[in-house]
């Protein structure tokens, strides 16, 4: 299957239609080993991939060689997740090979919509983050910046979600079962990982005072590369992820000791650090495995970095000015006591010098503000399994501490200090990913100033220039090149296709809200987009739904803080409403949701079960049918936001303001037309100043006022349900078992949430949430002035290119320009 054994005369590959067609074929025969005749969608899906893969090498090596040549910067991006999504579409599309392919595909008779989908969706990441770091891979190829992304080469990705009787229940999800055509294995590419071991002093050659980490237990990191292909196929990076293997002195061990199943079982043991991705979001696990995960990826990575940075340079002196790395969140922040262990011990650097090289060396995007997903590890285990990290931790801490004593109270320094000493000790890695880097940001408006003024507030006073924006974006190639293309197509018939890799172009679609040609087209799309979503929903969960109603879409990991439960509440009260009124006229509603809970988060498990029962109740009830359907579609992952991102309506972005750090599914959905429902939170409010005031639903309380109503401490949920006739029936009827006659009880967590507190305050903006949803429908009533504003948000969102976002990091944080492919000899 690898392509290195194919002789160099194929070289540069044709992209004809025959040509793909025969390359199809004999990928097919001689290298999955069918014929077209026993082979299955899955088979084909190989040898498609293989065949667009050989015309990727020769772009991917022409990058390489343009990038060494000129021994540019490079950017790494260390991510524990990379949510990519299937790639062979991508990968067409990017390559402007999707037509061709169609049509060979088609001579072969077969559909290309059944090969694509026979590719399983790499889910190497959780949600938002991971999928963050993927639109960033894209918009670095595309904007022909020399990067690598690093991560991990998880066996299983994150969990499939299947519902049983309407509970969650996951189901591992094997995505490697049936071998991967995209990646190159490079077992030659192979670093030690250390863990354990123990400290020794002593003294160098020099008389200098050392330190050495010993009697350590070893992993390999092997390599896998994957070829990230940029727009137009011009420049081809690499997504390089490290898979755990066994070493042989770790299995030698024990064959000496002639216990065959312990050297076996070791070798196991070893190779879990890359077996699977851990199911949580925002919170973070304290599981010794996970750590050691976030270590092994960086470790590697960062002797990778190093190995190719010292092809070219005889010391470290010009490391900052040639790698630039980048945290995704504070998963890979121990890689700066990483870097400056081997500056320290390996090269013998002394402290100064290491940690500035170190200093300008990393930068750190923050992502959460959350305190219970703000990531600690107790010291007691860094000093079982890293001992000589944590010492370097110390020693970090003691230096910026030192600064500190005299100037602040005894309060303040504890904050300020690397260890947490309130209960067990721990080390606080947002502080580390803080001190070690030269830019820290947010990623979002909004979210960098709490920032400031909250959990990094002490570390903001000292370092006032420290903390940057730079607001997320999104991938216009995946998210609406590909994703829609009756869209897509409809605006390059009017402003061509620059948009699609200069997205500010589409602000030239505000002039076209009175080509009445041009909306009714644009209306027709959308159209065409809820069609197919409502066949995906009548195959998946047999429901038939109403193209014409109100398609109202909330999909993104179950979270209490992203208040599903408010859209819920909102529903049952409409279905109330609809009920009391049976000659009432409404709009018709088909609410849409998707999205998996953390395996051992119980309340939003059980939030998707009450969705599922709502849904039993609503859509089996003759008085509302034509007027409200519920829709909860499972295993939400990026392939399923494909479908559903081009058909909606209305986009449901109501978190509690403050607590949402960006969003970027709030960005896909307003790029493909659909209103924001939401609060100002999170880029909801730079979308609300992109697209314009009037053409967004914006509702409920200000982070500010959030912050105020928490603090007065008169909050009390109890008296806003008891004004409130519609939220107090709704709670009723949840509480009592209305939608759960089999188990009456079932609901009573959530409703007492509520009523105890409601940390999220759902009960908060319940009324101002309800009254935007009227406000939404009754412009519904008007298709043609709900398009003119749909039409405006899609002119609007230009600025929410990830390729903005990505051009900011490059400027501001990186200091890395764009590099030529160089092509090498004609072969
Ligand atoms: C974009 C995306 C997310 C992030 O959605 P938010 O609404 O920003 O939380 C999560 N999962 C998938 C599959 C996505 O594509």
């Amino acid at each position: 299957m690898d392509a290195r054994y194919r002789s160099r005369d194929l070289g540069r590959k044709a992209v004809d239609v025959d040509a793909l067609k025969r390359s199809f074929l004999e990928w097919l025969v001689y290298s999955v080993g069918k014929d077209s005749k026993t082979a299955t969608r899955r088979d084909w899906f190989a040898s498609g991939a293989l065949s667009v893969r050989d015309r990727v090498v020769d772009r991917w090596m022409d990058t390489t060689r343009g990038v060494y040549a000129s021994d540019a910067k490079r950017i790494y991006y260390f991510s524990m997740e990379f949510l990519i999504g299937r790639l062979l579409s991508n990968n067409l599309a990017n390559l402007g090979l999707t037509d061709a392919c169609r049509e060979a595909v088609d001579r072969l008779g077969l559909r290309l919509e059944e090969v694509l989908e026979a590719e399983p969706d790499p889910a190497l990441g959780n949600g938002g983050l991971g999928r963050l770091a993927a639109c960033f891979l894209d918009s670095m190829a595309t904007r022909n910046l020399p990067a690598y992304g690093y991560g991990i080469r998880y066996e299983y990705g994150l969990f499939e979600q299947r519902f049983d009787q309407g509970w969650q229940v996951e189901f591992p999800d094997n995505w490697l079962r049936f071998g991967n055509p995209w990646e190159f294995a490079r077992p030659e590419v192979l670093y030690p990982i250390h863990f354990h071991g123990r400290v020794e002093n002593f003294i160098d050659t020099k008389g200098q005072e050392r330190r050495r980490w010993v009697d350590t237990e070893t992993v390999h990191a092997m390599a896998f590369d994957t070829p990230v292909v940029g727009f137009g196929g011009e420049t081809i990076n690499t997504l390089r992820l490290w898979s755990a293997r066994a070493t042989s002195d770790f299995d030698f061990h024990h064959f000496n000791d002639g216990d065959y199943m312990k050297a076996v079982e070791s070798k196991v043991l070893s190779e879990n650090l890359s077996r699977v991705l851990y199911p949580n979001d925002a919170t973070a696990v304290g599981r010794e495995l996970r750590f050691k995960q976030e270590y092994f990826f960086t470790s590697a990575s960062l002797q990778d970095i190093l190995r190719r940075y010292m092809q070219h340079h005889q010391n470290f002196d010009a490391l900052p000015e040639k790698a630039a790395i980048q945290l995704n969140d504070t998963h890979p922040a121990i890689g700066i006591a990483e870097l400056m262990r081997i500056l320290l011990d390996i090269h013998g650097l002394d402290w100064d010098k290491a940690w500035d090289l170190t200093r300008r060396t990393f930068s750190y995007t923050n992502h959460t503000l959350l305190p219970e997903a703000l990531e600690t590890w107790p010291v007691s285990m860094l000093e079982r399994v890293l001992p000589r990290h944590m010492q370097i931790i110390y020693d970090i801490n003691a230096r910026f501490l030192e600064q500190s004593w005299g100037r602040y109270d005894m309060e303040t320094i504890r904050r300020l200090s690397l260890i947490d000493e309130n209960g067990e000790r721990r080390v606080r890695m947002g502080g580390l990913a803080f001190l070690g880097s030269h830019k820290v940001n947010g990623v979002s408006a909004l979210h960098t100033d709490l920032m400031k003024r909250t959990v990094f507030a002490d570390y903001h006073r000292e370092f006032p220039d420290r903390i940057t924006n730079k607001t997320n974006g999104i991938t216009p190639r995946r998210w609406l090149h590909q994703a829609n293309p009756a869209l897509s197509r409809l605006i390059t018939s009017r402003i061509g296709e620059g948009w699609i890799t200069d997205l500010e172009q589409l602000a030239s679609l505000r002039d076209r809200v009175d080509d009445e040609v041009f909306v009714e087209e644009f209306r027709r799309a959308k159209r065409q987009n809820k069609k197919r979503l409502a066949a995906y929903i009548a195959r998946h969960l047999r429901i038939d739904v109403d193209v014409d109603s109100l398609f109202d879409v909330q999909v993104k990991r179950i979270h209490e803080y992203k208040r599903q439960l408010l859209n819920l509440l909102q529903t049952v009260a409409l279905y109330n409403q609809i009920r009391d009124n049976p000659l009432g006229e409404f709009v018709p509603v088909t609410k849409i949701l998707a999205g998996k809970a953390a395996p051992a988060y119980h309340q939003a498990k059980l939030i998707i079960k009450l969705a599922n029962d709502i849904a039993g109740v609503i859509n089996n009830d003759p008085q509302v049918r034509g007027r409200l359907k519920l829709v909860m579609l499972p295993n939400y992952n990026v392939s399923q936001a494909e479908i559903i991102m081009p058909a909606a309506d209305l986009s449901e972005q109501i978190s509690t303001a403050g607590m949402e750090a960006s969003g970027t599914g709030n960005m896909k959905l307003a790029l493909n037309g659909a209103l924001t429902i939401g609060t100002l939170d999170g880029a909801n409010v730079e979308i609300r100043e992109h697209v314009g005031a009037d053409n967004i639903f914006i509702f409920g309380l200000t982070a500010a006022e959030v912050q105020d109503l928490r603090q007065g401490g008169a909050f009390d949920p109890r008296q806003v349900v008891a004004a409130n006739p519609h939220l107090k029936r709704a709670l009723d009827m949840i509480a009592t078992g209305a939608f759960s006659p089999d188990d009456p009880g079932r609901f009573r967590p959530i409703v007492d949430s509520l009523l105890n507190g409601d940390h999220f305050l759902v009960t908060a903006d319940f009324e101002d949430y309800r009254n935007a949803h009227a406000a939404a429908a009754a412009l519904y009533r008007t298709p043609r002035d709900w398009a003119e504003k749909a039409i405006l948000n899609v002119a609007g969102m230009g600025w929410f290119s990830s390729d903005r976002t990505i051009m900011e990091y490059a400027r501001d944080i990186w200091n890395v320009s764009p590099v030529l492919p160089m092509a090498g000899e004609a072969d």
